[in-house]
């Protein structure tokens, strides 16, 4: 029995109210043994630490996204510490800069960018980087950030670059400031070249899989909602691009991902759903 770990999605999103307990057994019987759904704001990332307090398999990241930093404050992130305290949260994200869309500022995005890396360091959380058109500055803020840094002696990767895009020659660089590459769903669009190739040279010690559902379904459900099931096809076109199999690419992302959030080694015991009035209040 294969075992995956979606690690970058938004479970707590409103696309999955009507139908969350569904959508979590279809991952469960797709083989997911554990799903990280990250925060974007002090809201949402509220909600992931309540549905990942609710639900065994689930694990919750807590951050500003670049598009809130201009929304967001200092004080956004001290309320961040605070969600942080919960066990369940595994890392602070996802946090980063997109100059893509641009909906804030770019020096607002950087400083919003370096305190929640200093949260991180100070909780000593890895991060989940969201990076779009902003490759030098993010490489040069995650530089500074790892200066003196333990993460990569010690081998716990420092983050994870989620949804990667900067190609295999630039991942080199990111694998060597201890970052994981995460790899979502594109890898299975016929035109996304550069992402295959990352898929196909990176050592597989430096892959994980992602969803970023309810965005980004694979080829087989583009353009309708993304949710954790789907991550097995994602893995499935990795497995074809390096030549492998699919259990081999199941158990190294797998086991790349719980070193990177810390998660147990084991599927989590299921409690059943005797307290059916918490579950529909999330
Ligand atoms: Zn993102
Ligand atoms: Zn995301």
């Amino acid at each position: 029995v294969i075992q995956l770990v979606d690690c970058h999605a938004h479970l707590h999103d409103s696309a999955f109210d009507s139908d969350r307990a569904e959508v979590l057994m279809r991952a469960r019987e797709s083989g997911v043994a554990s799903i990280v759904t990250s925060g974007t704001d002090v809201a949402t990332s509220a909600a992931a630490v309540a549905l990942a307090e609710h639900e065994a398999s689930v694990w919750a990241t807590v951050g500003i996204h670049p598009h809130d930093a201009a929304a967001s404050s200092a004080a956004d992130v001290e309320r961040l510490s605070f969600l942080a305290a919960s066990d369940r949260v595994v890392a602070i994200g996802e946090i980063g800069l997109d100059y893509h869309y641009n909906h804030s500022p770019h020096d607002v995005q950087r400083q919003r960018l370096e305190q929640q890396l200093d949260l991180a360091r100070a909780l000593n959380l890895p991060v989940v980087i969201h990076s779009r058109d902003a490759d030098d500055d993010t490489f040069a803020i995650l530089s500074a950030w790892g200066q003196g840094s333990k993460t990569v002696e010690n081998s716990v990767p420092a983050g994870v670059m989620h949804c990667y895009s900067y190609g295999p020659a630039r991942a080199e660089d990111y694998v060597s400031l201890g970052f994981v590459l995460s790899l979502p769903g594109i890898v299975t669009y016929p035109n996304a070249a550069s992402v295959r190739d990352v898929a196909a040279v990176r050592d597989l010690d430096h892959l994980v899989v992602e969803t970023d559902c309810p965005y980004l379904a694979p080829q087989s459900r583009r353009g309708r909602r993304n949710e954790p099931a789907f991550v097995g096809e994602t893995a499935a076109r990795l497995a074809e691009v390096r030549g492998m199999s699919l259990d081999d690419v199941a158990a190294r992302t797998t086991a790349n991902a719980r070193r990177l959030f810390g998660l147990p080694d084991r599927q989590p015991v299921l409690h059943s759903a005797g307290d059916g009035n918490e579950a529909a209040s999330l």
